[in-house]
């Protein structure tokens, strides 16, 4: 029997996972998080049971039988609060390291699997431009306040303003609304124009995706009842305070993004949720030796298959098209690790419900896709990278004085994207402005993608490795020496 291990248990993983046994597969499924659902369906702490789990969710019926299928299914191994720090290539095939505890654990006990495929479904984080006044407590990433509406029913604000690019814009706002905040305004930073190029043309190619017209119905209702205004062209190109967060300014952009001067205008807020996109999480797919896109997404076939045999990617890593487009990456790549081919009657639903899903991944990115303009809105002293405190005046002054094409030089050079979160919240945007000082861009083909060790371990858990550990360890140590 073909043994499947599929990384995350996101809508891509728990359709991978079914999938997979469904074809006759034994599977393991892990997650870091202490729940299975990833950032679309989250769960409430259990001094909330009593509360309704599926408010402010979008097909929780369609959860509870994917998970209730996979946690009474034999052959499947459910393994929360199950990190994947690395992925180690040896001659034989892959090996992947898993710390099993919550992730400030002490002696976290290990794993070390080498099963016949993989599945990678790890996600994304979400995306956030800085602009002045982004590290001011009161200023939130989208999808934090996201979670936090879905995951505790805690709205971050009393005074809201919500500000960026794209459709998760409309479900925030809603949950916010619904949490008990007072949403001051939705600002869209594409312009009308915009926003026709990407969601206007071949529109019967948007007929199968009829479960988003009902999602985009009810945050509509939600808008409406709540009286929540919703502009486009517009971006928080500053937020003010002296401790938190007590106002922001909005103004008008320009094609491009760049503010259009004497339209600023403050609002009195207390909290601002700000997403411009997301940004994959593609350290597995990099450590497994993964083909990756020009657009940083992993390479994928027809099969959801990568660069590298027997390992297989879906949902938002190789591509953001949402919920659906997850749910069918990740059923065909479940079926197609197990051994299922490209066009059996089980996923032929699914190829077609992708074909229209990954659609809806290009118009995103045409109508919301981010523009070279924002760096307008940006200040010598505004902080770029948080965690190591480094300004765009710094970023900029070194790129010029160095000339160097290299990110590792740059990034060593100017600490941006050494920090705590490794360039997670930072690093495509510190890439982005670092590109545009450098003559000719930047050239060594590294990227603040790779980490060979894809989260936090302790040194007594990396001491502990040994034996076939020993390569990634000394890549560790190579890594932290970078
Ligand atoms: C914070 C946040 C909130 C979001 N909220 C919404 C929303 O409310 N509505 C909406 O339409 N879209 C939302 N999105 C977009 C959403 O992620 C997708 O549409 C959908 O969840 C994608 O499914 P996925 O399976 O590809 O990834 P995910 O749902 O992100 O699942 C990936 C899973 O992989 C796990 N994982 C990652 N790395 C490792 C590792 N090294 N070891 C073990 N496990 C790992 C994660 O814990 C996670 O559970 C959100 C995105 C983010 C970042």
């Amino acid at each position: 029997m073909t043994g499947v291990l599929v990384i995350g248990a996101g809508p891509a993983g728990l359709a991978a996972a079914r999938a997979a046994l469904r074809a006759g597969a034994s599977v393991t499924l892990l997650d870091s998080s202490d729940q299975l659902g990833g950032q679309y369906w989250r769960h409430l702490p259990d001094s909330r049971a009593g509360v309704r789990e599926d408010r402010l969710h979008h097909g929780w019926d369609r959860f509870r039988a994917l998970q209730d299928e996979l946690l009474e299914h034999p052959g499947c191994e459910v393994v929360p609060s199950a990190q994947v720090w690395a992925i180690e290539r040896l001659d034989e095939g892959l090996v992947v390291h898993v710390h099993v505890g919550p992730p400030d654990g002490n002696r976290r006990p290990s794993r070390e699997l080498t099963p016949d495929a993989i599945v990678i479904a790890t996600g994304a984080y979400d995306r956030t431009l800085p602009f002045p006044g982004w590290d001011l407590p009161g200023v939130f990433s989208a999808g934090a306040a996201q979670a936090l509406a879905k995951g505790e029913r805690v709205a971050v604000g009393g005074r809201v303003v919500v500000a960026g690019a794209g459709p998760f814009l409309l479900p925030v706002a809603a949950s916010l609304a619904q949490t008990g905040a007072r949403v001051l305004g939705v600002y869209e930073a594409s312009r009308p124009r915009a926003l026709a190029r990407g969601w206007l043309p071949r529109p019967w190619r948007l007929l199968g995706a009829t479960s988003k017209f009902g999602e985009l119905a009810s945050y509509a209702l939600s808008h409406v009842r709540h009286r929540i205004p919703y502009r486009v062209g517009h971006a928080v190109i500053a937020a003010h305070g002296t401790d938190r967060v007590e106002q922001v300014t909005v103004a008008r952009l320009d094609a491009r993004w760049a503010p259009i001067p004497g339209t600023e205008r403050r609002i009195d807020a207390d909290a601002v949720c700000v997403s411009h996109g997301f940004t994959p999480r593609i350290e597995l797919a990099i450590a497994a030796g993964c083909d990756i896109r020009p657009d940083r997404f992993v390479r994928v076939d027809d099969r959801q298959h990568t660069s590298v045999p027997g390992v297989f990617a879906a949902g938002e890593i190789t591509g953001i098209g949402g919920v659906d487009a997850a749910l069918a990456e990740g059923a065909i790549a479940g079926h197609g690790a197990a051994g299922g081919g490209a066009d059996d009657p089980a996923v032929r639903r699914d190829l077609a419900r992708r074909a229209t899903f990954t659609d809806f991944a290009a118009r995103i990115e045409a109508a919301h896709g981010i523009r070279p303009g924002w760096t307008g809105w940006l200040r010598p002293d505004t902080l770029v990278c948080r965690c190591e405190e480094v300004p765009y005046g710094r970023l900029r002054e070194t790129g010029r004085a160095t000339c160097s094409t290299s990110l590792r030089s740059l990034k060593l050079s100017t600490r941006a994207g050494l920090g705590i979160c490794q360039g997670r919240v930072c690093g495509r945007t510190v890439e982005d402005l670092l590109g545009r000082e450098s003559p000719g861009g930047l050239l060594d083909g590294t990227s603040t993608d790779r980490r060979p060790i894809a989260s936090p371990v302790r040194i007594g858990e990396l001491a502990a490795a040994h034996g076939r550990h020993t390569s990634a360890a000394t890549d560790a140590a190579r890594h932290q020496h970078q």
